[in-house]
């Protein structure tokens, strides 16, 4: 099982355009593309450009709040981009009970089925 032990991670090579990623919406601070391993017909991955400690969701500090609001802001950018705004979900996962793979803070924005609930 994955842990948060603070160094880089594959999104950094993402960010830096080290390794190839489907970019569906960039700005200054957030990268969004989509996920190698989709578990529904629209499933991006939302990031921010700078980790600042932003691990995992429960690293956030109060200084984070601005790119919190960003993250979340892209994902209604990015569901409308993907024609998904009627219905789709928005899933953080945190830490290894949630099965988070990848220490680098990021929303999965899922779509383009009917989703089941609760995801188990
Ligand atoms: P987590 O389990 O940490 O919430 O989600 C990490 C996600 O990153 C997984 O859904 C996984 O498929 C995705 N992922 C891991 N490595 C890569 C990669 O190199 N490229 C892309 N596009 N997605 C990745």
């Amino acid at each position: 099982t994955a842990v948060d032990t603070g160094g880089p991670t594959i999104f950094d090579k993402i960010i830096a355009k080290e390794i190839p990623s489907d970019i569906v919406y960039e700005d200054d601070k957030v990268l969004a593309f989509r996920d190698i391993n989709p578990q529904a017909p629209v499933h991006i991955l939302i990031i921010p450009k700078l980790r600042d400690g932003l691990t995992q969701l429960s690293k956030a500090e109060a200084r984070h709040g601005e790119i919190l609001g960003q993250l979340l802001y892209a994902s209604k950018i990015v569901a409308e981009k993907e024609g998904i705004a009627e219905g789709f979900r928005v899933v953080i996962n945190n830490g290894p009970d949630a099965c988070q793979s990848v220490y680098h803070l990021h929303l999965h924005v899922i779509g383009g089925r009917q989703l089941k609930w609760p995801p188990g």
